[in-house]
């Protein structure tokens, strides 16, 4: 099936009689008739729900959808992009191993890395993704367990060469973890270019209408953890009866081991309820994500044309430095986020920020409606200038996120807003 069909038909196929929309199972647990089944379940003999923290059928058909949307061998929803992002750390890493990551992602992750993680006695190592592999290679050691990057970045929209990333992980038998976010599985599919593992804030452009927070993790099934520098995976598991993941469960070792060992410890659960409002939103991504790209690339043409605007960044304009990559990377279309300055530093974007209507200022990106953000004084403020910088964030960025409004309207709004600005 075309990825259009599968954003509509995977993951449910309602058998005869039962509901043709997928139902939503507001239960915590699942009844069975004897001890028997129950322990096979929980010794994983057997599949089926028992909990739902480890498993939910409305979750479950989600979980489907999504790693089919990716080409994986399974997915995992989990309750936030965040958690997502943590539990595919903590899956692979423990006290004393280091990652590799771009520097320039997203604000709440490059805290996680940077802060919680080192916390945790994990070392982060962020690199500039744009040195040649030699360079990379130093940042290399013993007990690097991962590289991570973003395949488009948010906010500073750099981006990534995934198969620059793919060969310097698996030149060190270690997995590349791609967040693929902003451009959804409809725009790009990072596990064609080598990445191992994939993770979404389904918070963005998967759910679309910013009604659920929610997060995935989508296994590729192709890594070879049985380098010797995986035992967690190789060896027998005593938390659950000695399983070993690589020989029970083959190539969805990694995403079987996220769900009964981390999410079965950490307990970041979607509601179904949630999972649910996810499966609506992605019915209808093949046709938003090609609508988000056709309005971005038309208000980046018509910002950059504009006196009043200092710098456009968009992938998708012949200007960006990414346009090649992009051509590479998102031959579709760039996605909805742009980025720019208004002539006048920070008191400018302010003043232009403060005259939209039909633009909201929200903390948030990737919906339906279009809307601006000043991520220096918002989502990025705890970071340092140096940081800023390091992060591809300067102080006068204004972030637009654009919508799927009649493009005419939104260019009329930026109009307006603009001739407030003196
Ligand atoms: C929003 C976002 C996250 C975090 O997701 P939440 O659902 O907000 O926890 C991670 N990565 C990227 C690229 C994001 O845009």
């Amino acid at each position: 099936m075309k990825i259009e069909t599968k954003c509509i038909q995977s993951g449910y196929s309602p058998a005869n009689g039962e509901p043709r929309v997928i139902p939503i199972v507001q239960s915590t647990t699942y009844k069975y008739d004897s001890t028997q089944t129950m322990g096979d379940l929980f010794d994983l003999k057997e599949n089926g729900y028992f909990y739902t923290r480890l498993g939910n059928p409305t979750v479950g058909y989600v979980e489907e959808k999504i790693a089919d949307l990716e080409g994986g061998v399974g997915a995992m929803l989990t309750s936030s992009g965040q958690a997502a992002s943590l539990i595919t750390i903590l899956n692979l890493c423990h006290s004393g191993d280091s990652i590799i990551s771009a520097s320039t992602i997203y604000g709440g992750t490059f805290n996680l890395f940077g802060v919680t993680l080192k916390k945790l006695g994990i070392e982060c190592i962020f690199v500039d993704a744009e040195l040649p592999l030699e360079e990379l290679q130093k940042f290399v050691k013993p007990n690097t367990k991962a590289v991570f990057g973003e395949t488009l970045s948010n906010p500073s929209l750099d981006v990534l060469d995934i198969e620059k990333f793919a060969q310097l992980a698996h030149n060190n038998s270690i997995p590349l973890i791609i967040d693929n976010t902003f451009p959804t599985p409809f725009l790009c599919n990072p596990f064609e270019y080598g990445a191992d593992i994939i993770i979404h804030s389904t918070s963005k452009y998967m759910d679309g209408h910013a009604t659920s927070l929610g997060g995935v993790i989508v296994d590729s099934g192709k890594f070879d953890w049985t380098s010797g520098k995986f035992p967690e995976f190789t060896e027998p598991d005593d938390s659950y009866h000695g399983v070993i993941y690589t020989k029970n469960f083959g190539k969805a070792a990694f995403i079987t081991k996220a769900r009964v060992q981390m999410m079965r410890d950490l307990g970041s659960t979607p509601a179904p309820q949630n999972a649910f409002l996810l499966n609506l939103g992605l019915e209808t991504l093949h046709l938003r994500m090609e609508r988000h790209c056709q309005n971005a690339q038309k208000v980046a043409e018509f910002l950059e044309n504009n006196p009043k605007i200092a710098w456009v960044n968009y992938p998708g304009l012949k200007s960006s430095k990414y346009h090649d990559l992009a051509a590479k990377y998102l031959p579709k279309g760039c996605s909805g986020v742009i980025s720019f300055g208004v002539a006048g530093g920070k008191a400018a974007a302010v003043k232009f920020m403060d005259s939209l209507k039909l633009a909201a200022i929200v903390c948030h990106v990737a919906d339906a409606r279009t809307s601006v953000l000043h991520p220096a004084s918002s989502t990025h403020r705890q970071l340092t200038d140096e940081q800023l910088v390091e992060c591809g964030v300067s102080p006068d960025l204004i972030r637009m996120s654009v919508g799927i409004e009649n493009v005419d309207d939104i260019i009329a709004d930026i109009t307006q807003a603009l001739e407030c600005v003196d």
